[in-house]
């Protein structure tokens, strides 16, 4: 247990669900307060209902990563309601696949807005407080799908690929404010986005991974838990990979 997790204030992004869920009540039995941020507002919700009785306070907020207006309102709400933002969690992401030649272009452009201009929207916003507060931790959900590349997934793996640029790019420029920005790549999770997936797609990533298993949203959590406490104070742009040794 990390106790030092404890009072500090996180933001979720796509919490309503999968991964994001997992992370809100890993942060939330850390001590964690957390806004959960989801476009399903009512699924915000009902994530931030889950931490009743974990001693913290739960803020659910509807929006939008994509749309700027959103991103400030719900940021607005952090700070109004808890003060301060410790941590942030750019989680929200979502799939178009398609093979290149059949992608559309508004597949294209929708994946790398939420994806991409999410996280870059949410995380100026929230820098600004935080090189205030002169500390901060910011986590990055990424992909091995962006460094490993994926047939039928050029847009989402752009995206990915594009968000470890990113990452590296702000540790640079706010490692000196003690402000951490780090990425995790998860590899095949079990979630809503994999379930998806057919079985033929499925056992081919079984077959390339050395664990020979597929993770769940809680090994995401573990990673994401230290990342976001002080032990991981001096490491910043990094990649984590939580992919079972996919990825090495
Ligand atoms: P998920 O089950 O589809 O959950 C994503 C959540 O984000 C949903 O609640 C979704 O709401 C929300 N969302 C979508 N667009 C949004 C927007 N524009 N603004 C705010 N929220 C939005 O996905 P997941 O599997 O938990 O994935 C979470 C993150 O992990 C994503 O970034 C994903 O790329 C990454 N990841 C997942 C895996 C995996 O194996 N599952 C592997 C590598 C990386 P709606 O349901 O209403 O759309």
């Amino acid at each position: 247990m990390m106790k030092d997790l404890k009072g500090k204030t996180a933001i979720v992004t796509g919490g309503a669900r999968g991964i994001g869920k997992t992370l809100v009540t890993a942060l939330a039995s850390e001590g964690c307060h957390v806004l959960v941020s989801d476009i399903d507002g009512e699924g915000a919700r009902r994530t931030a209902k889950e931490t009743a009785g974990m001693g913290v306070e739960t803020l659910a907020v509807q929006g939008d990563v994509s749309n700027a207006p959103d991103v400030e309102a719900m940021i607005d709400q952090c700070i109004e309601t808890f003060g301060r933002i410790d941590i942030l969690v750019n989680n929200a992401g979502i799939t178009r696949d398609n093979l290149l030649m059949r992608m559309k272009e508004d597949d294209w452009d929708l994946v790398l807005k939420v994806n991409l201009k999410g996280a870059f929207l949410c995380t100026k916003q929230v820098v600004r407080s935080m090189m205030r507060q002169r500390s901060g931790k910011i986590v990055n959900i990424a992909s091995v799908v962006g460094v490993m590349g994926n047939a039928g997934q050029a847009n989402y793996a752009a995206s990915k690929a594009g968000l470890i640029g990113f990452t590296k790019s702000v540790a640079k420029e706010v490692a000196s404010k003690n402000i951490q920005v780090n990425a995790v790549a998860p590899g095949f999770i079990q979630t809503d986005m994999t379930e998806k997936l057919t079985s033929e797609v499925k056992e081919t990533y079984m077959n390339h991974i050395p664990a020979r298993m597929f993770g769940n949203p809680e090994d995401v959590a573990a990673a994401v838990i230290f990342l976001a406490s002080s032990s991981s104070n001096y490491i910043t742009g990094q990649v984590l990979h939580v992919d079972g040794g996919l990825v090495m």
